[in-house]
Parts: structure tokens; sequence; C-alpha cells
């Protein structure tokens, strides 16, 4: 088994040599993101600010989504705030010199929100027994507001963000704060900020004029020098075609590529067990799940105008790829063909992302003579 290790680390070691992408990781945990960088990864290319708040945390969601008062919100958001500064500061430390990128918060809205039926036959069966309850009642028209046929489709993402003030704000502020404390104990902090589901650059300004704000401020509480990127996923048609002006303000892209899948073939990603999937694959529509592997000619063809649109704006803009394709052989060589900067997967994935784009460069440069860069 020695020799076998050996072996596969001198296969790594060439493989990294002759690579011109580096490969980082989708990691939302300091464990997950410790696990990364032993498999290799050279970053996190996105951690989930969702996922922080699954378990215990997800009744503070709740309650920030559903406060109607600017105090009662301001409230919830002061109680979030430390909880996501220590969330930070460990992804920092585990990865410290290496960039992490950090995306702001983006879970479909019914994740968060309790169950429209369930609270419905509580409202319904309390009233029956002449025991309204006001609170529920309450609870009740608020979820009724916010309920969507398509939550895939509505209150994700910016929209999130631009509709509940503050939010965006406050998890800039603990990332920022988190890295001035990095700052302060000597790290090297790496951090990129990153806008999910933008549609229009309109969206993204917004956003990104608070966290400029914001970062003046607590430059100025820390006295901490600190650096920071602000960038937008790609992950809409539009976003895409309007790369362009979307490059203007965002100082790096990571293409959403699960998102970009579902929107550009119009498939629901949580349904691809559905019946006419197979019947797509047997008829021989596409070869494999186009949400398994870069579909070239439609969402690739995406990426590939996005990629140059925005580099046309502004040279040398950082492009990376975090959907499910970053791992994908087939799609690493269509990352590296396009010129994308690194791709990022899941931790166990990492190894063999790594192989894959020293290969595709080896292939590249022994087909058209390019340099690896
Ligand atoms: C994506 O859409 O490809 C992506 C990486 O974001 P998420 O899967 O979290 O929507
Ligand atoms: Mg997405």
């Amino acid at each position: 088994a020695g020799e076998l290790v050996k072996a596969v680390h001198r296969i790594m070691r060439v493989a990294d040599g002759g690579r011109r992408m580096s490969v980082r990781a989708n990691a939302d945990t300091e464990p997950d993101a410790a696990r990364a960088r032993q498999f290799g990864a050279q970053g996190i290319g996105l951690c989930r600010t969702e996922h922080m708040f699954l378990g215990d945390r997800r009744s503070l969601v709740e309650a920030l989504i559903l406060a109607d008062t600017d105090s009662e919100r301001e409230r919830q958001l002061a109680e979030l705030l430390p909880l996501q500064r220590e969330d930070f500061k460990g992804l920092f430390e585990a990865m410290d010199g290496l960039p992490v990128t950090i995306r702001l918060l983006d879970p479909p809205l019914h994740e968060f929100l309790p169950d429209i039926t369930e609270l419905s036959v509580r409202v319904a069966v309390a009233e029956a027994r002449g025991e309204p309850r006001e609170g529920d009642l309450r609870m009740l028209q608020a979820v009724h507001k916010l309920h969507e046929q398509n939550p895939m489709l509505g209150l994700r993402g910016v929209r999130l963000g631009l509709v509940i003030p503050g939010l965006f704000a406050m998890q800039s502020r603990a990332i920022l704060e988190a890295a001035a404390e990095r700052v302060q104990a000597g790290g090297v902090p790496r951090v990129e900020i990153m806008v999910p589901l933008v549609g229009a650059v309109q969206e993204f300004e917004s956003v990104k004029d608070d966290i400029v704000k914001v970062a003046r401020d607590v430059r100025a509480e820390t006295g901490a020098h600190l650096e920071y990127l602000v960038g937008t996923m790609i992950e809409l048609p539009r976003a895409a075609l309007t790369a362009d002006q979307i490059a203007e303000s965002a100082e790096f892209f990571s293409f959403g590529t699960n998102d970009l899948t579902q929107t550009t073939w119009g498939f629901s990603r949580d349904d691809v067990e559905a019946a006419f999937f197979s019947h797509y694959l047997e008829k021989g529509i596409f070869g494999v799940s186009p949400f398994e592997s870069i579909d070239r000619e439609g969402v690739g063809e995406l990426v590939r105008i996005a990629a140059e649109k925005g580099r046309e704006r502004r040279p040398g803009l950082k492009l990376g790829v975090c959907g499910e394709h970053g791992g994908d052989p087939e799609s690493v060589h269509f990352f590296d063909e396009v010129g994308l900067d690194y791709v990022s997967c899941s931790p166990f994935r990492v190894p063999v992302a790594r192989l894959e784009a020293g290969r595709a460069n080896a292939q590249a440069g022994a087909g058209n003579g390019r340099d690896s860069r």
C-alpha cells in the first residue's frame, strides 16, 4: 500500500507541474476546509453560507425572514453577526494564505420557512376548537405573503439580499471582521465575497456599494489593513449575456453551472430522476445528463461567451467554476479550453480535478503549442 501511495503522489506531482488551472474545493466548515487542503485544494471556491444555518440555527434565519419591524430585524441580525464571524474565522484559519470565496446567503426560501400546509391545519384546528392562536395566525399570514409556486425561481440569492435590509451587510461585516482578526494575528486571509444569482449589473452594484461601506467601517474600527475582492456567480443566462456590463464592477466570476444548466435547459435540478430524463438519455437527446457533464453547445457556450465578454471589459478578470461540473473530468477539460483560472469541487474530487486539469493543459500544449501559464 505504501508503494501505491508513493506512486499516486508521484503522478499528482507530475499533473500539478503541468497544470494551468488551479483547483479549489467547495467547503462550508473548518473541518471540510482542512480536509480539502490535505487533498491539495488551493483555496475555497465556494462556501455556501446557507449551510451554516441548518439544524439549531434554522430558527434564527426564519425569525429574520419573518421579522415585521425594523427593530425586530436588527435584533435578529445582531444575534447572527457573532455566529457568522466565528464561522468565517475557522475558514480563514484553515485556508490561511489561500483564497476563500464566501457566498452571501442563497437559500430557496421554503427551506427556512415553516411548512404552509402544516401551519394552515394548526390554525384551522385551533379555530374549530374555539381556541384561535394569535401567534400562529400572524405567522400564517406572513408565510402566505412569501409563499411561492417556484421557490427556486423566486426570492433567492441577491434578491433576498435586496429585500431584507441589512442581511448582506451583516454577512459582509462578519466576513471582514473575521479577516481583520486574522490579519491582527499575523495571518493572511484572502477574502473573496461572492453575490449569488445575479441577473443584472444593477443588482450586483447595489450589493457591492453596501460591502464597500462596511469594509470602510471595519478598516476604521480595527485599523487592520484589509484586502478583499467582490465578485459574482454567473448562473443565469442573462448574467452570461451581459457579462461585459457586470465585469465593470465585479472583480471575479464564478460559474454556477448547476443553476445555469437548470435555467438554460429549463430542467429542474431537483427532479433529475423525473421520468422524461431517462427517456431523453435512451433517445440519445443527450448522452450524459447535462447536470453531470457540461453541455458544450448550450450551457458551455454561455460560459464561453461570458468569459470572453467579461475579459474584454476587464482584462485579467479572475474566472472559476463552482458547480458540480468542476469535479467532472470531461467538464474540467472544457473549462481549461475556455481559459478559466480555476475549478472548484467537493473535497473528495480535488485529486481527480488536479489530475484532469494537468492532462487538459498537457493536451492543449501538445495540440497548439500553448505554454502553461
Ligand atoms: C450552482 O448553481 O452551480 C452553484 C454552485 O450554486 P448552488 O448549487 O448552491 O445553487
Ligand atoms: Mg446556484
